[in-house]
């Protein structure tokens, strides 16, 4: 009889101690699971302070075709970023306006992701600034640099990206098309003058003063009578000039920017942005002139003139601008968002 209640005990013990012993035992591997976990991270993710503070659940990682080897090189969208702000923006501007230019450049990659309609295939962007934006690798950028600076201004391009990890432009909670440029000659130009397209309401001409201390904002080109004869030429077969009359050179029109809208030489107009291309000029902001037998351009500003330009982001940031004001300067309406 004693052994039979012996018995009981050590079932009716064993019933509570198993399921014990084996929760015991998964939370022992678990504890173990989790511990090899940690020692495997990669050396640079933990040396990463802020991991934990930032997760891109999309785009974490983007596709980037290398233009001149056609070879694709998969990074992290961040360290991606290093390489397009270093390449766009002067690293010796303001830490709001690289700021501003990170989340600009972050804004343009996820908006050619979603719109580029694949356009390079199996890549996500390129690092052609004619195509889609610049990038430099680190090693090249460092070495442009001289070496009494590189450490700080490396720093800088970091922290401008690290300190807006994730952070995007939105319009109606849609990432615009973030264009910039260097020099808006103090007001930008709306899309519509530049490429013809419209459906951008956040593109609108926005003043900005201060640009005129930039090396960008003055710059001229002259050419000879005949070097003008060719370049147009080359483009209307049709082309002819008597340099002799009054009238032969004529800005018809400007934009609302002040820039060229339409000229005219000889027999054909040409609009301020083919001007630009055709002489080579740096903006279609530009005034002309007969000088003897040259013809000279003077012209104001860099680039097309649509977005953020990059030296009025710095003035603002010289000014005490945030990089939130920088970016709702320069597009009307926006929000910034966590992507
Ligand atoms: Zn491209």
């Amino acid at each position: 009889m004693k052994k039979v209640i012996l018995y009981i005990f050590i079932i009716v013990l064993s019933a509570f101690l198993i399921p014990i012993l084996f929760t015991m035992q998964f939370d022992f591997e678990n504890t173990n699971m989790a511990n090899a976990n940690n020692l495997e991270l990669p050396p640079e993710i933990q040396e990463m302070p802020n991991i934990e503070e930032y997760n891109y659940n999309e785009y974490g990682t983007i596709k980037l075709l290398h233009e001149k080897t056609s070879q694709i090189e998969e990074l992290p969208i961040d360290q991606y970023l290093y390489g397009v702000v270093s390449a766009e923006m002067p690293a010796n501007f303001e830490i709001e306006a690289l700021k501003a230019q990170a989340i600009v450049a972050r804004t343009y990659t996820i908006y050619k992701i979603k719109n580029s309609g694949g356009k390079h295939q199996d890549a996500d962007i390129c690092d052609s600034s004619d195509c889609c934006q610049a990038w430099i690798t680190k090693e090249d950028r460092l070495n442009k640099w001289d070496e009494g600076v590189r450490e700080e201004y490396w720093g800088k391009i970091v922290n401008a990206v690290d300190s807006t990890k994730g952070k995007i432009i939105t319009y109606e909670n849609e990432p615009i098309n973030a264009f910039f440029h260097s020099n808006s000659g103090g007001t930008t130009e709306i899309p519509l003058n530049v490429w013809g397209g419209s459906g951008y309401p956040y593109l609108q001409v926005v003043e900005t003063s201060g640009e005129d201390a930039y090396s960008q904002y003055n710059s001229e080109v002259e050419l000879s009578q005949s070097e003008v004869i060719e370049k147009i030429k080359a483009v209307h077969s049709e082309f002819e000039i008597d340099f002799s009359k009054e009238d032969a050179i004529q800005i018809l029109e400007y934009t609302e920017s002040q820039r060229v809208k339409t000229i005219k030489f000889g027999n054909v107009n040409l609009s301020g942005v083919e001007a630009r291309t055709i002489f080579g000029l740096r903006s279609a902001k530009f005034s002309v002139e007969k000088i003897e037998d040259k013809i000279k351009f003077t012209v104001i500003g860099y680039g097309h003139g649509v977005g953020m330009s990059q030296t009025g982001a710095d003035v603002l940031a010289k000014q005490g601008s945030s990089f939130e004001d920088i970016i709702k300067h320069f597009y009307v309406g926006v929000e910034i968002q966590n992507l």
